[in-house]
Parts: C-alpha cells; structure tokens; sequence
C-alpha cells in the first residue's frame, strides 16, 4: 500500500465504525424493545409509551437488513486489518474507489455484483 491508499483505508475505517456504531445502536433499540414488549400491559404512564412508538420504527424487515448491514461491515473492516480491503472477494480484482466510497462495506467488485444479481433474481425482469 501506498501512503495514499493507507490514508484511504483509515478514511473507510473511520466510515465504516461509524456505520458500526449506528447499526449496533439501531438492533440495540429494537432489542429494547422486544424487551419491553412483554412489560407493555403493565404500562400506565403515558410517556413510556411515546418513548415505545419512537422505538417502533424499527420493525423487523428493518432489523433484519441491519444485522446482515452488520456483518458486511465487520467483515470489511476485517479485511482492512489484513489489507485484502479493496479487493473483490470474487475475482479478486481491485474494486473501483467511487464503488467503495458509495459502499465501503461492499465485498466484491461491480461486475461480480451484478453477476450476483443475475444469479439470484428470475431472468425475466
Ligand atoms: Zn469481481
């Protein structure tokens, strides 16, 4: 790595703790509130449950998509620590920067993305 591409990596490191923290903090309250779910009938005071409709926009598509979010950015950042960041999983090819500035935690390249695709949707579309 070149002294550019280390300051790059730091740069997607720091994005992608980031991301890190907001997804944690997103499955974190949607926890709470399956947690709270159980004691709700006991619930009396009105601001507990403003405070459970605020938690009620994390429903469970969202939670789902944000834990599977959770484990590409792990996995990312693991391959920053062994330098295999950058490179596709797929082909091996390196990935375009502008791809990983749009999506730091994307494993392959954008070919294999889409060969991706095409593999897993109906062909009719
Ligand atoms: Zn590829």
């Amino acid at each position: 790595m070149n002294r550019d591409d280390s300051k790059r990596a730091a740069e997607f490191d720091r994005v992608l703790v980031q991301r890190e923290q907001e997804l944690c903090a997103l499955l974190g309250a949607r926890e709470a509130q399956i947690d709270s779910a159980g004691a709700a009938l006991d619930v009396s005071d009105f601001k507990d449950l403003a405070a459970q409709e605020s938690l009620a926009v994390v429903d469970e598509a969202q939670a789902e998509h944000a834990a599977h979010e959770l484990e590409q950015v792990l996995a990312a950042r693991r391959r920053l620590l062994d330098h295999s960041y950058g490179f596709c999983l797929d082909c091996g090819q390196a990935i375009d920067w502008r791809r990983l500035a749009a999506m730091p935690a994307t494993s392959c390249c954008t070919s294999c993305q889409s060969a991706r695709e095409w593999g897993r949707q109906p062909a009719f579309h």
